[in-house]
């Protein structure tokens, strides 16, 4: 007899090689009723994508429809939704179950009339995208990888940049939640504002969204092109022209030699917004074949580059699908400054050249504009975003992170909420002004604490 939660799904994208999916599979053959997936009955513990975190729990189970998600939701006491895992800290972690959604990936709905599409919450930017290219629609922009699912990119206020582009849950104008009750809530930008905002930037801490809305566009096609070698001197002079001079513009820096190592510049191919690729930009020289942002690595994982047009879908993440993102082995950091202070913090972290270069692998900066949404960084700020892509040194970056951190504070600088930081709970809640309604909203859809984890006590809720 089959669980009720479904063992259809237990690879899980859980990225495991052939020998330890059959171990997994004569495991399962011989489980109880109801059993979830024991990961551990391989000696492997389940960890998030870059490797860098074993999950606290090995109890996973899978969910294939509403019913099914309500039912275990009512059951369970502690529980935390499991996305693509592309978290590099605890927010998704669980000490007692984790619950996956993946085979939830349907495309439920496309109304050409509203622009709107509804999909099941499991479902990856990766798998969505093509479907709406295809159907003639768009969305307004991606982080730098599709593999993400857009209900966990979503959560943790996921962005890609371009001065006029919010981040990915400003395309969101409707969800459909479980909460801890295994009720079902509804909510919507326009009939719900408040709550709302409170909600799509939720953190994983409202219970488990099983339907997502997303605003349409028209399809568009799009050029990128690499420039090399930009110099700081041009970016400290003209950081608004460099910003403004695509739909999406990516700075990458090792912050040595006073240069940017590689500026991705994407635009759109409609009239009136073709980018005129010149030979030089602000001093830097047109790359003459693709590249990746760390540049010992193939090219071949990237999308494509040299002005070639092609599906907005497959110019705005730098990434793949079907491809290994950046580098695999790593880890990964990220700090909000408000808009305008962005040369200043540019050139803060700049200063730190020789402790931060060791350890890293790249920088990239992007900018983004405010948005409504309580938790998210960018709330009501338009902001700019200094990330680090790190070697796996975890005890390197740590004792890295508050010295970046320090000098980012003047600026009041956010983290991301699914990158590495160490910023103390007391800073980071003070940052939030919405930190109390949120509380509020997170405990009128889970009184009990249900969807908490140790990250969430330590950040959102600890007094
Ligand atoms: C190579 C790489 C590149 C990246 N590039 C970018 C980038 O360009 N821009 C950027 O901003 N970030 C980037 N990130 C970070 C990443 O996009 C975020 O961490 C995102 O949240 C990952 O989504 P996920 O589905 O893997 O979420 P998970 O890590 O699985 O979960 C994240 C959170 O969402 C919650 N959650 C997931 N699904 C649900 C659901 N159905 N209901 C309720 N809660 C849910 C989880 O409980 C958890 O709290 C990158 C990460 C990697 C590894």
């Amino acid at each position: 007899m089959k669980s009720r939660f479904g063992f259809a799904a237990k690879a899980e994208g859980l990225d495991m090689d052939k020998r330890t999916f059959l171990k997994l599979l004569s495991a399962l053959m011989t489980a109880p009723v109801f059993a979830p997936l024991f990961a551990s009955a391989t000696g492997e513990r389940l960890k998030n994508w870059a490797g860098n975190l074993e999950y606290s729990t090995d109890h996973l189970t899978s969910a294939t429809s509403l019913d099914q998600v309500r039912e275990f939701v009512k059951q369970q006491p502690r529980l935390k939704v499991l996305g693509t895992r592309h978290c590099f800290n605890d927010i998704a972690d669980s000490a007692r179950n984790l619950l996956s959604l993946k085979p939830m990936d349907q495309v439920i709905a496309l109304d050409p009339e509203a622009r709107t599409v509804t999909a099941a919450a499991g479902i990856t930017y990766g798998q969505l995208c093509p479907h709406l290219h295809e159907k003639g629609f768009a969305l307004h922009n991606l982080a730098s990888l599709p593999h993400i699912s857009v209900a966990g990119a979503c959560s943790t206020a996921t962005h890609g940049s371009g001065e006029k582009n919010g981040n990915l849950p400003t395309a969101v104008s409707a969800l459909e939640l479980v909460t801890a009750s295994g009720e079902v809530v509804k909510l919507s930008r326009r009939d719900d504002a408040s709550t709302f905002h409170g909600a799509v930037v939720g953190l994983g801490a409202l219970g488990v969204i099983t339907k997502v809305t997303l605003d349409l566009q028209p399809t568009f096609l799009m050029r990128q092109y690499v420039y090399e070698n930009l110099p700081l001197s041009q970016l400290k002079d003209h950081f608004d022209a460099i910003e403004s001079s695509a739909y999406s513009v990516s700075l990458f820096t090792d912050w040595q030699k006073q240069r940017l190592n590689e500026v991705w510049l994407k635009s759109r191919t409609e009239p009136g917004q073709v980018f005129d690729a010149q030979p030089e930009f602000f001093g830097a020289k047109r790359a003459t074949k693709n590249l990746h942002p760390i540049a010992e690595l193939s090219a071949e994982n990237c999308t494509e580059q040299m002005g070639v047009p092609g599906p907005w879908y497959e110019r705005l993440p730098h990434f793949r699908m079907g491809f290994t993102p950046s580098a695999g082995k790593e880890l990964q950091s990220e700090f909000f400054v408000p808009r305008q202070h962005a040369v200043e913090a540019i050139l803060a972290v700049e200063r730190l050249r020789d402790q931060v270069t060791p350890h890293l692998m790249i920088s990239e900066i992007r900018t983004i504009a405010a948005d409504h949404f309580w938790m998210s960084p960018c709330y009501q700020q338009p902001s700019v975003a200094i990330h680090f892509t790190w070697k796996q040194d975890w005890p390197a970056v740590s004792q890295l992170l508050p010295v970046i951190e320090r000098e980012l504070a003047p600026f009041k600088a956010r983290p991301h909420w699914g990158k590495l930081f160490t910023m103390s709970p007391l800073q980071l809640k003070s940052s939030y002004e919405k930190l109390a309604e949120f509380i509020q909203l997170s405990k009128k859809f889970d009184p009990q604490g249900k969807f908490r984890n140790a990250f969430l006590e330590r950040n959102v809720f600890g007094s």
